[in-house]
């Protein structure tokens, strides 16, 4: 597709506007005036057609299925948008004067952080929440240094993290910038067991970072025996809540000892997920590392008025500017309004029986490593279909002819040939089950003629790349004819 500027004809008006009545150079030096902007000249209709044939490029949850695993890739409903529009919210500035008879117009904003994160506090059992992280990542860098801060405060010598060898890369890079040394362990039939814990687990370790259900999509049924373990070492116990579709209204992972956790708003709670944010990584603590929270706290006043506090002697400090992404908490805290504490239920509910369904229907046509009840997630592998030389790779790229995005695919790392399914609890049965045929179809495609799966995909815009190629001699242009 050609650029607005290619599309450009010279002389083409979209519109005339009046002859002003004074002219630019009455008021600016002729030697500091541009001649021209270099803007396309082009009609409305021009201009118009082009950003709706650009906007139909766009592949998206609003379009079409994107089951892409531990993203969480749901359907976020659009009235949270509008209340994230409000101006009253939209409009205020971060350092308006917070107090009544000081002006007070931030007193509702103060109130939604003030109980979104007691909400979000409810719904995991921590004892506090804080707001300021900004992504999931984020959050886990916090939740880090929060762990160091602990340690700190209490003499402990402590220098490595322990992460489970199927967990999400942000786990053990969050880990080493924080200055640890990363040390993995490993899993047993999907799951990390007592004994494989006990290997690792000595008294350097500061915390441990499990994200349950696993990114196998898999429960650590181990859990009680390994908090205990944990805790035993007086090392904490990080929880990477990013998919909590798959546990909210299930399980409160502070009930169940785990003493961080992080959130990501932008693929449970309310937001859209991709598309480089913005996003929101909110922290919950247990009450021993509630001290050592960010700056600022939203407190409350005896008589109901909010405020923000920096009276934190122990806190780690700034992680965000101002107080992380409100718009995106707020969108938080109407849909969890909106759903409440049955409909949150609902949603995790949802998100687990399409994940088991789709495994199930899929279990005779696909390799599934660990073939049980999962949870909002699950991993298939096309090491069959490699046999004929069809890869995960051949299967996500048909998969894009057929109009759904891709699964994860080669992810977790421990599983060959993985494509990484998570269909969320957004989806209808229809799509679900158009979803499954065309992997179907694809693995009998397989069988039959491996070749046209591996010139896939032959539908989109941009159709299969020479990837050693494309990484060895890069054209980095907008010049793409
Ligand atoms: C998405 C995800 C993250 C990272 O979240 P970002 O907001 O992308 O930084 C961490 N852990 C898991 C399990 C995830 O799925």
């Amino acid at each position: 597709m050609k650029t607005v500027f290619e599309k450009s004809v010279p002389g083409r008006e979209g519109c005339w506007p009046e002859e002003p009545k004074s002219k630019i150079e009455d008021f600016i030096p002729a030697d500091l005036l541009r001649e021209g902007a270099g803007m396309p000249s082009l009609s409305e209709l021009d201009v118009v057609r082009h950003f709706t044939q650009l906007s139909q490029k766009n592949f998206g949850v609003d379009s079409n299925f994107y089951p892409l695993g531990s993203c969480t890739m749901k359907y976020n409903p659009k009235f949270t948008e509008q209340v994230a529009a409000m101006p009253g919210f939209a409009k205020l500035h971060p350092v308006i004067p917070q107090l009544k008879g000081a002006g007070h117009h931030c007193q509702g904003a103060l109130e939604v952080i003030h109980e979104t994160e007691s909400l979000l506090s409810e719904l995991t059992g921590m004892a506090a929440f804080t707001m300021h992280p900004m992504a999931g990542a984020h959050g886990e860098l916090t939740g880090v240094m929060l762990m160091a801060a602990y340690h700190r405060d209490k003499g402990n010598k402590k220098t490595k993290i322990v992460c489970p060898d199927s967990a999400h890369g942000t786990n053990p890079a969050s880990a080493a910038v924080a200055g640890y040394d990363v040390v993995s362990v490993e899993s047993k039939d999907g799951i990390i067991t007592p004994e494989a814990l006990a290997e690792v687990l000595d008294d350097e370790v500061a915390g441990v970072m499990m994200t349950c259900p696993n990114t196998l999509g898999l429960f650590e049924t181990h859990l009680p025996e390994l908090v205990k373990m944990i805790h035993e070492k007086d090392a904490l116990l990080y929880y990477d809540g990013a998919n909590m579709n798959a546990i909210m209204g299930k399980l409160r992972v502070g009930d169940a000892g785990f003493d961080i956790v992080h959130l990501n708003l932008h693929k449970t709670l309310g937001t859209p997920h991709g598309g480089g944010g913005p996003g929101s990584g909110p922290v919950g603590v247990s009450e021993r590392v509630k001290p050592f929270l960010p700056v600022s706290r939203v407190e409350k006043l005896e008589d109901g008025q909010y405020y923000l506090s920096y009276d934190e002697p122990k806190s780690i400090g700034y992680v965000a500017p101002f107080y992380g992404n409100f718009g995106v908490y707020l969108k938080a805290y109407a849909y969890m309004l909106r759903l409440g504490r049955e409909g949150l239920t609902r949603a995790t509910e949802g998100a687990v029986l399409s994940a088991n369904y789709m495994r199930k229907r899929l279990e005779n046509h696909y390799e599934i490593p660990y073939n049980r009840i999962c949870m909002h997630e699950f991993v298939a592998s096309a090491v069959e279909q490699a046999k004929n030389g069809v890869r995960a790779l051949d299967v996500a790229k048909a998969l894009l002819d057929k109009g759904h995005h891709a699964p994860t695919i080669y992810f977790p790392l421990i599983v060959k040939e993985c494509l990484m399914i998570e269909p969320t609890e957004t989806e209808n049965k229809e799509t679900i089950d158009r979803f499954i045929d065309d992997l179907i179809e694809i693995a009998e495609m397989a069988e039959k003629n491996p070749e046209v799966l591996q010139a896939a995909p032959v539908t989109t815009s941009v159709k299969r790349l020479d990837e050693t190629k494309a990484a060895r001699s890069m054209v980095i242009t907008d010049d793409v004819k």
